[in-house]
Protein backbone atom coordinates (compact mmCIF):
# COMPACT_ATOMS: atom_id res chain seq x y z
CA UNK A 1 0.00 0.00 0.00
CA UNK A 2 2.88 2.10 0.57
CA UNK A 3 4.23 1.75 -2.85
CA UNK A 4 1.50 3.93 -4.79
CA UNK A 5 3.00 5.50 -7.90
CA UNK A 6 2.41 9.36 -8.31
CA UNK A 7 -0.15 9.80 -10.42
CA UNK A 8 1.48 12.81 -11.96
CA UNK A 9 5.05 11.58 -12.88
CA UNK A 10 4.57 7.91 -11.82
CA UNK A 11 7.77 8.16 -9.40
CA UNK A 12 7.41 5.35 -7.02
CA UNK A 13 9.33 7.48 -5.10
CA UNK A 14 6.60 9.26 -3.16
CA UNK A 15 6.99 11.10 -0.28
CA UNK A 16 4.25 10.14 2.76
CA UNK A 17 4.00 14.13 3.32
CA UNK A 18 2.44 14.67 -0.26
CA UNK A 19 1.38 11.06 -1.10
CA UNK A 20 0.04 9.68 -3.53
CA UNK A 21 2.20 12.37 -4.97
CA UNK A 22 6.07 12.17 -5.05
CA UNK A 23 6.35 16.09 -3.88
CA UNK A 24 4.28 19.61 -3.51
CA UNK A 25 5.08 19.93 -7.26
CA UNK A 26 3.03 17.05 -8.13
CA UNK A 27 0.57 17.78 -5.71
CA UNK A 28 -0.18 21.12 -7.67
CA UNK A 29 0.02 20.08 -10.74
CA UNK A 30 -2.72 17.64 -9.66
CA UNK A 31 -4.69 20.33 -7.77
CA UNK A 32 -4.44 22.59 -11.25
CA UNK A 33 -5.41 20.18 -13.29
CA UNK A 34 -8.91 19.94 -11.10
CA UNK A 35 -9.38 23.16 -10.80
CA UNK A 36 -9.71 23.66 -15.01
CA UNK A 37 -12.23 21.62 -15.17
CA UNK A 38 -10.51 18.12 -15.67
CA UNK A 39 -7.39 16.66 -17.02
CA UNK A 40 -7.50 18.68 -20.51
CA UNK A 41 -4.53 17.79 -22.34
CA UNK A 42 -2.89 20.98 -23.50
CA UNK A 43 -3.14 21.08 -27.33
CA UNK A 44 -6.13 19.16 -27.63
CA UNK A 45 -8.99 20.33 -30.25
CA UNK A 46 -12.02 21.70 -28.29
CA UNK A 47 -14.36 20.04 -30.46
CA UNK A 48 -12.88 16.43 -29.55
CA UNK A 49 -13.84 16.79 -26.13
CA UNK A 50 -17.30 15.30 -26.29
CA UNK A 51 -15.68 12.02 -28.09
CA UNK A 52 -16.43 10.02 -24.79
CA UNK A 53 -20.03 8.99 -25.11
CA UNK A 54 -21.84 9.94 -21.88
CA UNK A 55 -24.18 7.64 -21.89
CA UNK A 56 -24.71 4.02 -19.99
CA UNK A 57 -25.75 0.92 -21.44
CA UNK A 58 -28.18 -0.44 -19.40
CA UNK A 59 -29.81 -3.16 -19.59
CA UNK A 60 -33.81 -4.59 -18.04
CA UNK A 61 -33.34 -7.93 -17.12
ZN1 LIG B 1 5.39 13.15 -9.15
Amino acid sequence: MSKAKCPVCETRMAQAEFRPFCSKRCADVDLSRWLKGGYAIPGRPADQAEETPSYKEERDE
